[in-house]
């Protein structure tokens, strides 16, 4: 059967990547890096900084929890400036180093490579044995295999999914019992999509679900690092018909052990040329390393580029990586600067909804605003707030209760203006209503509305 990629190329149908496990010095530090990100993804949600979770996204809240500082809805340009950085820095990184992202950082390979292909091989062997086993009919001894095998990625999806749920609720209340039924309902969902995809999916979702996967294309060019078969050294490859017809000096060093296609995840033969469906993970330059090294000749398969399989000297310094660089100080320059012009409140005004206005009894106009205040400093007492409404006319009344503000928390309370009877009251007023708290101040308008406005509408 000839497959592709994890297709069979006759049928079109899926064939089954059997990847044999390989060792080397790109696979030692596939471990190192994964474990450390492991530990990083499954301790991050439990850690707190400032008495705040180190990183949560409350969304029902409508807060992002970020290294000790909080950014709430009225934040937008703090997460879009983040957003932005985080993108072009892929970008960047991308047009330099081409899959390394993928090959040693995705979640989708570190979950695959250090946790789920090591259970298999546990539960049901190397390649050769597994697929032996597998072409073969349901015995006990393959459903037993199998259950086990089952069993434990269910027990790994789980605490994967409860690992990605605690980014968006507290851990401590999730890994509890505590949460509520919407919480582990998404738990539940999530848990099912990582046992299909790590059990099942698997190199499927790099080659038709990856949005990353399919901007590589216009993401690196000829100066980023891929990985490449050295056709010059390799060819004519030493198969079975080169050996019959070519000379044995004008043969390539290529023995045609077929040990680069036997590791590879998704299933390539890269001595084929660069392919979309290469994760950049190493495991054929490992295996090369391995069967050339005990030949004494170097691999032939390679961390390279494009330019440089051609002779070319590689620019890292080029036009795409000079304006993703710069796009990106930028980002970081805006980023730190309005978080330094940042308040220690936000402050928010709203009319209560239903209310435009309202003629009281003795004749004077009335305007009900909601006054929002949330603090964002994070320790000390509860700090009391002046409020003080600029523009209105004279013998303006305005009534609200005491306010004072907590560490890390909104307040919301009802801003009642009222306006005396007169008979050059405009329809519209523009106000400026400040809130004070010790040495900072934030303004924010608002507008009186009056019966003239009905009037005119009327
Ligand atoms: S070709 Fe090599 S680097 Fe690419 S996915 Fe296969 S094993 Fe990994
Ligand atoms: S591992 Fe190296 S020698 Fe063996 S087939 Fe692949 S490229 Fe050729």
């Amino acid at each position: 059967m000839s497959t592709y990629g994890g297709t069979d190329r006759s049928t079109g149908k899926r064939a089954w990547v059997y990847a044999q496990s390989v060792k080397g010095r790109f696979q030692k530090a596939h471990r190192w890096s994964g474990w450390a990100l492991l530990a990083v993804l499954f301790v991050t949600p439990w850690l707190r900084i400032g008495g705040r979770p180190l990183v949560l996204i409350d969304l029902p809240g409508r807060r992002l929890y970020a290294l000790g500082t909080v950014f709430t809805a009225r934040d937008t340009i703090f997460i879009l400036l983040m957003g932005l950085f985080g993108a072009f820095a892929l970008f960047l990184f991308t047009s330099l180093y081409g899959r390394l992202w993928c090959g040693y950082a995705c979640p989708q390979t570190v979950f695959l490579e250090e946790l789920i292909r090591p259970l298999e091989k546990l539960w049901e062997g190397e390649r050769g044995v597994r697929r032996a086993r597998d072409a073969k009919p349901m015995s006990f001894d393959k459903l037993w295999r199998k259950v086990g095998k089952w069993a434990s990625y269910t027990v790994l999806g789980t605490a994967g999914s409860l690992t990605l749920v605690s980014y968006f609720h507290p851990a401590g209340e999730l890994w509890t019992g505590q949460a509520g039924v919407g919480a582990y309902s998404m738990v539940a969902v999530l848990a099912v999509g990582f046992i299909l995809d790590y059990g099942w999916f698997r190199e499927q979702f790099c080659n038709y679900l990856c949005p990353y996967a399919r901007f590589q294309g216009a993401l690196t060019d000829d100066e980023s690092l891929v990985i490449a078969y050295d056709l010059k050294l390799g060819e004519p490859r030493q198969d079975k018909a080169a050996r019959k017809t070519t000379p044995k000096e004008e043969l390539g060093a290529c023995i045609d052990c077929n040990k680069c296609v036997v590791v590879c995840p998704t299933g390539i033969d890269i001595r084929d040329g660069y392919q979309l469906e290469c994760i950049g993970c190493a495991r054929c330059v490992d295996a090369c390393e391995g069967v050339m090294g005990k030949l004494n000749q170097p691999s032939l398969v390679n961390y390279t580029t494009i330019a440089e399989t051609e002779g070319r000297k590689r620019r890292i310094v080029r036009p795409r990586t000079v304006a993703y660089g710069a796009l990106l100080a930028a980002l970081a320059a805006i980023f730190v600067g309005m978080m330094g012009s940042r308040h220690s409140l936000e402050v928010g005004i709203n009319r209560v909804p239903g209310t435009l206005y309202q003629v009281d009894d003795d004749g004077w106009t009335r305007n009900t605003f909601l006054l929002e205040v949330t603090s964002h400093f994070t320790e000390g007492a509860d700090r009391p707030l002046e409020v003080r409404v600029d523009g209105l006319p004279a013998g303006a009344e305005l009534t609200l209760p005491p306010l004072k503000v907590g560490a890390d928390q909104t307040v919301k309370v009802p801003l009642v203006v009222r306006v005396p009877p007169q008979a050059d009251l405009p329809r519209t007023l523009p106000l400026e209503v400040t809130v004070t708290s010790g040495d900072d101040e934030v303004s924010v308008q608002a507008t009186f509305k009056s019966g003239a406005e009905e009037a005119l509408e009327g």
